[in-house]
Parts: structure tokens; C-alpha cells; sequence
């Protein structure tokens, strides 16, 4: 059993020795990496993990990133990030042994179904309906903003399967086939020409009992679990130092600024050190976040984490573009109206950059929530007034 770090990377070293990632296909590595405990060091023994802390699944997962593993987390955002947390947290062990292992080896891609057209910020208050026929339950209902959906094996969904009770209380979580009859995803496309999302119908699709995930009517406590790691998964990274938008913003400087004395360019790189020292200062403090963390479900830090990450990204992509002159006007894009693969969320061009960064301040809980959080739960202000807490859901009065 693994204790320390030398232990870690022995483990690390062996698993790397006995596949050799020249010539072992990324399922294959990603199957014994989970086998052998390295998926998620931070999950107990047998769900992929080794009981460690979060600290040691950062380490290793920068070993194994550093020598040229395939990414789990890249394969399956949401389902790595977000649903695996919640299914070791609140899955019976029948769950745990079906889905956490082909999740994480990417055979097969999980998506989050929580929003709705009526229900985005406050998500309690969603209308997906779940109604118990026997021993299965019958989803009828919309969600919306589905990310990946059109790619997913399964999906992580939130219905009401009580509405005479307040909103909280009357929520149930389940996993659902996004195969299943009576599923229709449909894209919607985004302001960089793609389609990362949809909205997806349910139209008396059949979950069995045997999905249901927790209790019944536990299902506001199963999201805050995932929406407290969506957190953490969005803004808590840790990149390597000079990776990412700041990374761009220093190649864009360094091909078009560098050798400029004259007073615009010595204005520009003071910009660029501005945004370097702040990029330098998140990921530091995520670093230390990360290290703090014990293991289980973070806390009010992923939304710190979450709200300087929408931010930062915003101004660093629009620096970006803004050192590119008038280039960074030309997105080479005729509103393609593309279906993205995999890795269509990462950054690439950054004028595309520039306009995907949009989203970060709305996905994951918009920047006014994250501050209502943090108000709230750090810093000890008033709550917001809350009409609705008390009353049947039935009887709140909708849009
Ligand atoms: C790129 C992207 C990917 C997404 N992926 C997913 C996904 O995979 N699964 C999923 O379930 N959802 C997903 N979402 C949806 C996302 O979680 C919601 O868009 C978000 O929670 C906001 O909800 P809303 O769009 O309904 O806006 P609303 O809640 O209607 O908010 C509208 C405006 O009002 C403000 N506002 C609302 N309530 C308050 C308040 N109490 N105090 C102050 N201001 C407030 C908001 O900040 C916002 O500016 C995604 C969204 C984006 C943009």
C-alpha cells in the first residue's frame, strides 16, 4: 500500500515500465492505470483510487502528464472531473464497479443534465419529471446547455420525483442510457461556430431504480457534490508554469513586440507582465488549495477558484488578441457550425479562444452566483432573501 510519494512514483515508474506508452493503445494504459489505483489516488481502494490525499493524485497526475500519458480528463471532461467524484460519493458498490473504470479509460463519455430553459442558476427549481412505475422510473422533461451530450454513453441527470415539497427536497438523481428510447440531443451552436452543447429531450425514457443515484429525494445533495467539484474541475487546475492563455500571450509578445522600444511597446509588456504576475498568483493559490485539500467533496474554495479562473481567462484572451493587432480581429471562421471532437474545448487559435472565454463567466455557475457564494459561505454576509424555501414547488409561482 502506497503511503508516500517515493511510494507513488514507484508505483508510477512500474505501471509506465509494464506499458510502454510507445506502444500501448491510451484504453489499455488508462484500464491498468485505474486497476492499479492511479486513476484518482484521492478514491478509495478498488474505485480506482488509493485512499490518498488530493495532493497525491496531483502529483501523479503531473508525472504521468509529464511523461505523455493519455489524459482522462481530456478524454471525459465531465464525466472525469464531475461524475466519477459523485458516483464514489453517493454509488452503491454496483454502480462504483459498472461505471467508474469505463469512464475513466474514456470507453465511455458521461455528460451532466442539470439546467434547464427555467432553471439555470437556480437549478432546484427544474421541472424534469421522474415518475416511479414499478421498479423503473419514467423521466418526461427538457434540459439544456448539455455539454457533450451528443458524445455521451450516459449521463448524470437531476428530475423532480416529488413536487408537494420545497424545491430541495423533492429532487432525485439518476444515471441515465443517452441511448435509451425516447432521448432526442439536439446541438446548440455557440458564438465560435461549434457545438460543444445541446439541449436534449426526455420524452418517458425508462431508468431503472437500479440507476437511481442516492435516495430518493436525496438528489439536491448528489448535485451540490457534483457542482462543488465542477468548481474545482473548471478553475482549480494547475497548470504548468507559462501554459495555457498566459503561455500564448508571451509566444504573441515575443514574435511581435519583442524588439519594439518605442512607448506603445513598453506599454504593452507591462500589460503582459500585469497579467503574467496575476495567471502566476491563480495558479499558486490553486497549487495551495490543492495541497490543503483533504479528501472529499471541496468547499467554498472552488468558487474562489472558479471565479478568478472566468476572469483571468476573459483578460488574458482579449490581451491576446489585443497583441495581435489587427489580426486578432480575423477569427478564421465562416461560422462553421461544427460538431467538436474531444478536444475542441481547449484553445488552440485565440481569437477562437477569445470568444469561447465568453462562456466561462456563465458555465460552472455564473460569476454573480460564485460571488453570492463566496459573500455568503467565506465571507459571512447576509443570505440572499429566499421566498420559495419553505413552499411546495407545486405552488411557487414560474415564468
Ligand atoms: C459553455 C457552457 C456549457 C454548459 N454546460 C452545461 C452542462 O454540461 N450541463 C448543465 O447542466 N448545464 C450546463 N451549462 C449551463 C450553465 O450551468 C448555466 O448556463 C448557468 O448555471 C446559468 O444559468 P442560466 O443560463 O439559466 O442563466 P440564469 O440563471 O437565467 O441567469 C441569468 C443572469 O442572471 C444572473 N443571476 C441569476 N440568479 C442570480 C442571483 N441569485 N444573484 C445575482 N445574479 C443572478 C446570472 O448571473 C446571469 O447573469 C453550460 C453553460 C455554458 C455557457
Amino acid at each position: 500500500m502506497a503511503t508516500s510519494e517515493a511510494d507513488v512514483d514507484e508505483l508510477i515508474d512500474d505501471l509506465i515500465a509494464s506499458y510502454p506508452l510507445q506502444s500501448t493503445d491510451p484504453v489499455t494504459f488508462l484500464g491498468e492505470q485505474f486497476d492499479r489505483g492511479l486513476a484518482w489516488l484521492h478514491f478509495p481502494v478498488g474505485a480506482g483510487g488509493l485512499g490518498l490525499s488530493p495532493a497525491d493524485q496531483l502529483h501523479a497526475l503531473r508525472r504521468l502528464l509529464k511523461a505523455g500519458a493519455p489524459s482522462a480528463g481530456m478524454r471525459n471532461i465531465i464525466g472525469y472531473g464531475m461524475v466519477a467524484p459523485t458516483i464514489v460519493s453517493h454509488g452503491t458498490d454496483e454502480q462504483k464497479s459498472r461505471f467508474l473504470r469505463p469512464l475513466f479509460t474514456g470507453e465511455e463519455i458521461w455528460c451532466q443534465l442539470f439546467s434547464e430553459p427555467g432553471a439555470g442558476s437556480d437549478v432546484a427549481g427544474l421541472a424534469m419529471r421522474a415518475e416511479r412505475d414499478g421498479d423503473e422510473w419514467i423521466l418526461t422533461g427538457q434540459k439544456v446547455w448539455t455539454t457533450l451530450a451528443h458524445m455521451a454513453a450516459y449521463g448524470l441527470i437531476i428530475a423532480r420525483t416529488n413536487p408537494d415539497v420545497p424545491k430541495h427536497k423533492g429532487i432525485t438523481a439518476f444515471l441515465v442510457d443517452m441511448h435509451a428510447p425516447g432521448v432526442d440531443v439536439r446541438p446548440l451552436f455557440q458564438v465560435t461556430g461549434e457545438a460543444e452543447f445541446n439541449e436534449c429531450f426526455f420524452h418517458e425514457v425508462r431508468v431503472p431504480d437500479s440507476r437511481r443515484l442516492g435516495g430518493v429525494g436525496e438528489g439536491w445533495g448528489v448535485s451540490i457534490t457534483t457542482l462543488m467539484n465542477e468548481r474545482v474541475s473548471i478553475g482549480g487546475t494547475v497548470p504548468p508554469r507559462n501554459s495555457g492563455l498566459i503561455g500564448e500571450a508571451v509566444k504573441i509578445w515575443k514574435s511581435r513586440w519583442a524588439d519594439r522600444t518605442d512607448a506603445e511597446a513598453i506599454a504593452v509588456r507591462s500589460d503582459l507582465m500585469r497579467a503574467w504576475v496575476r495567471n502566476e498568483v491563480g495558479r499558486l493559490t490553486n497549487w495551495r488549495a490543492s495541497d490543503l485539500r483533504r479528501a472529499g467533496t471541496p468547499g467554498p474554495e472552488g468558487s474562489v477558484a472558479k471565479l478568478a479562473f472566468a476572469e483571468e481567462n476573459q483578460r488574458t484572451s482579449e490581451l491576446c488578441v489585443n497583441l495581435m493587432g489587427s489580426d486578432g480581429m480575423l477569427y478564421g471562421s465562416n461560422y462553421p457550425l461544427l460538431r467538436p471532437s474531444e478536444s475542441a474545448m481547449s484553445g488552440g487559435d485565440m481569437r477562437k479562444a477569445f470568444l469561447r472565454m465568453r462562456a466561462n463567466s456563465i458555465e460552472g455557475g455564473t460569476s454573480e452566483v460564485m460571488r453570492n457564494i463566496i459573500g455568503e459561505r467565506v465571507l459571512g454576509l447576509a443570505g440572499e432573501p429566499r421566498n420559495d424555501k419553505d413552499v411546495a414547488w407545486k405552488d411557487v409561482p414560474k415564468s
